[in-house]
């Protein structure tokens, strides 16, 4: 059946609906893209700490990164850094926890 309805169509799925909450909405995204400078990366990091969402961004990071080297994994997401995200993945994957 052909739905009349003049709503506006959902841009995001119930499962992704938490993005709309993220805090880095409100930044540049190369903001959350600092490569290795330490003092970018700290803001990045702060950005991630007021995020109401960090675990479902977390989630999501390490579920799309898989099994990614820690070379092949790029940004901050969660609060954490690329090489962060790997030792977790790889003690993740040590105790047999899919993310
Ligand atoms: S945890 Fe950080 S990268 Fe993830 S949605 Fe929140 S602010 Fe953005």
């Amino acid at each position: 059946m052909i739905s009349n309805s003049h709503s506006a169509p959902r841009t995001l799925a119930p499962a992704d609906a938490w993005l709309k909450r993220a805090a880095c909405r409100d930044v540049e995204p190369e903001e959350m893209f600092p490569d290795s400078d330490a003092v970018r990366i700290k803001f990045a990091q702060t950005v991630c700490a007021a995020c109401p969402v960090t675990r479902a961004c977390l989630v999501l990071a390490l579920r799309a990164e898989g099994k990614a080297g820690r070379d092949s994994r790029y940004g901050i997401f969660g609060g954490l850094t690329p090489r962060q995200r790997h030792r977790l993945h790889l003690e993740l994957r040590k105790r047999r926890i899919s993310p």
